[in-house]
C-alpha cells in the first residue's frame, strides 16, 4: 500500500448504484457533507457518466469513474441483471482498486467510501486499503428491515401467512410486501441485490438511510439496535425545501434530457392545486393496456395534467392521443423537484420509487399510489394508511388499474373532504421532512455526528 501523507480535510469517496434513483440521493447527499466541510469525490460507472447532461452542476464535488464491465451501454448492454451484478462486481473491483491506487498517488487520498448497499463487495475493496467504510441504504427503513428479515432467513420463503408480524411496523398483509418477497422466485436476480445489501452490513463503520427519524421511528429504533444506523434524508436539495429555486440551480446530474422550461411555463398560467402530476419514474415498464386506461383516465377527468412518458415508453400511447389534447401536456422528461414547487401542481399519481415518494411528501403534495413491483408496493402501503397522502388506484383481475379508479383517485384527491385531509396531511409531512434537515433536526445532527466521528477517528 502506497504511503499515505492525511489531507486536512476528510475525503470521502461516494459510490452509487448507476441509475437515477441511487445516483440523485447520493449526490444530494454528497452536497450535505461537502456543505459540513467534507471533501467529496463522486464516482459513476464510466457508460453511466457518458449519459450525463449536467445541469449547472455548480459544486466543488470531483467526479471520477470506475467500469462496470459494459462501458457502453451499462445494464441495457449486459444479458441480464444477473450478468451485470456479476460483471460489475468484478470488473468494479478491479478499476476501483486502481482508482483508489491513482488518488492515494496523487496525494488525494480517500478516508471513508460511502457506498450504495446494492455494491457490497465495495466493502472488500475499501478495506483492503484500510478505509472507513459507510453503506448507504436509498430505500424506506420499513423495507430495508423487511429485506433484511428476509435476508438472515427470519421470513419463511414463500410466504405462507397472510399477516406478517414484524418488529417497529404495523400488522401487513403478504401482498404488502416487495414483491421479490411476495412474488418470491419471479425475479431472483433482483431478489439477491436486495438481500445481498446486508452481506457486509456487520463489517461497515455506518450505516446511512435516506429517511428521516420521525417518518418511521419504530422501525428506525428498531434497526439502531442491530446497525450503527444514521438516517440522514430526505435527500432532496434544501432549495426546494425551501422554495428557493431562481437562487440556486445545482440540484443535479440528469440522466435524461432536461426540458423543464416547458414545464413550468406551461404551469405557470394554470390556477394553484389545478394540475394532475403523473410519472412512473425512470425505469418502470407499464404494459399497453395500462398506459392506455391512464391516457384516458386522464382525459376524462377534465383537468389539466403533466405525463411523463419516458422515449422508450411512448409507442404505447393510444395512435392520435396526443394530438388531441387540450388540456394535457406530454413530456419525455422533467425536473420533477421544480414541478413539485410549482403551486399549480394539485396532486402526483406515481410508481411510489422512494425518492419521487420522498420528494412529493417533502414538497407537501398528495398522492395517487399505483406501484408496479418491488420496493413500490410497500412504499405504497404506508403512504395511503401509515402516514395518510394518498389514495391507492385499484387494480382489475389483470392488475390494471382502469381509466374510471384513476378518475375517481383525482376527483377523490381534488374535490373532497378526504383530498384536503391527504393535503392537510402532506402539508405536516413537509414541515417535519424540512425541520428534519434544518440545522439542529435529526438528519442534520446525524449527518454532523457522522463528521464528528469521522474526523475524531482518523486522527
Ligand atoms: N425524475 C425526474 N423527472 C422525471 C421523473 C423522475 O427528475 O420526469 C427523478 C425523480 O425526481 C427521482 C428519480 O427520477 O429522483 C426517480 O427515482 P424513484 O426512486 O422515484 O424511481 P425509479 O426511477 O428508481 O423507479
Amino acid at each position: 500500500m502506497e504511503k499515505e501523507i492525511k489531507n486536512q480535510i476528510p475525503h470521502c469517496l461516494i459510490i452509487p448504484y448507476p441509475t437515477q434513483g441511487h445516483i440523485n440521493p447520493m449526490l444530494q447527499f454528497s452536497k450535505r457533507l461537502l456543505q459540513k466541510g467534507l471533501k467529496v469525490t463522486l464516482v459513476n460507472t464510466i457508460s453511466s457518466s457518458k449519459t450525463f447532461k449536467t445541469i449547472n452542476l455548480n459544486t466543488s464535488i470531483e467526479f471520477e469513474t470506475i467500469s462496470d464491465g459494459f462501458d457502453d451501454g451499462g445494464l441495457t448492454a449486459a444479458k441480464n441483471i444477473e450478468t451485470y451484478i456479476e460483471t460489475f462486481r468484478r470488473t468494479g473491483s478491479q478499476t476501483l482498486t486502481q482508482l483508489l491506487h491513482k488518488l492515494t498517488k496523487s496525494n488525494n487520498s480517500i478516508d471513508c467510501v460511502i457506498h450504495d448497499a446494492f455494491l457490497p463487495w465495495v466493502v472488500d475493496v475499501a478495506k483492503e486499503f484500510e478505509l472507513y467504510v459507510a453503506v448507504f441504504l436509498t430505500q424506506a427503513c420499513c423495507v430495508n428491515s423487511i429485506n433484511f428479515h428476509a435476508f438472515k432467513g427470519w421470513l419463511d420463503l414463500p410466504l405462507l401467512e397472510k399477516e406478517i408480524v414484524l418488529p417497529g411496523l404495523p400488522k401487513l398483509e403478504a401482498a404488502d410486501l416487495p414483491s421479490f418477497l411476495y412474488k418470491y422466485g419471479t425475479h431472483p436476480g433482483y431478489f439477491d441485490i436486495l438481500t445481498n445489501q446486508f452481506s457486509m452490513i456487520d463489517q461497515v463503520d455506518w450505516v446511512l438511510a435516506n429517511t428521516f427519524y420521525e417518518l418511521e421511528p419504530e422501525v428506525v429504533d428498531w434497526l439502531k439496535k442491530i446497525w450503527s444506523l444514521k438516517t440522514i434524508g430526505p435527500c432532496v436539495p434544501s432549495m426546494f425545501l425551501d422554495r428557493r429555486i431562481q437562487d440556486d440551480n445545482d440540484y443535479g446530474i440528469n440522466i435524461f434530457n432536461p426540458n423543464s422550461e416547458s414545464c413550468i411555463k406551461w404551469l405557470d398560467d394554470k390556477p394553484k392545486g389545478s394540475v394532475v402530476y403523473v410519472s412512473f419514474g425512470s425505469r418502470s415498464s407499464l404494459s399497453e393496456d395500462q398506459t392506455e386506461e391512464i391516457a384516458y383516465g386522464l382525459k376524462n377527468c377534465g383537468r389539466f395534467f403533466i405525463w411523463v412518458v419516458r422515449e422508450s415508453e411512448k409507442s404505447k400511447i393510444p395512435k392520435g392521443f396526443s394530438e388531441t389534447l387540450e388540456k394535457g401536456l406530454i413530456v419525455t422528461w422533467c425536473q420533477q423537484l421544480e414541478v413539485f414547487a410549482h403551486e399549480a401542481v394539485g396532486c402526483f399519481v406515481t410508481h411510489c420509487g422512494w425518492n419521487s415518494t420522498l420528494e412529493a411528501l417533502s414538497l407537501g403534495v398528495p398522492m395517487i399510489a399505483m406501484p408496479i413491483w418491488t420496493d413500490q408496493i410497500t412504499n405504497a402501503k404506508f403512504i395511503v394508511d401509515v402516514w395518510k397522502i394518498a389514495v391507492k388506484g385499484v387494480g382489475d383481475e389483470k392488475g390494471v388499474v382502469r381509466r374510471e379508479s384513476i378518475e375517481d383517485c383525482i376527483r377523490e384527491i381534488m374535490e373532497t373532504e378526504k383530498g384536503n385531509e391527504l393535503k392537510n396531511n402532506a402539508i405536516k409531512w413537509k414541515n417535519v421532512s424540512k425541520k428534519s434537515v434544518d440545522e439542529g433536526g435529526s438528519s442534520d445532527k446525524n449527518i454532523v455526528e457522522f463528521v464528528n466521528e469521522l474526523m475524531l477517528r482518523r486522527k
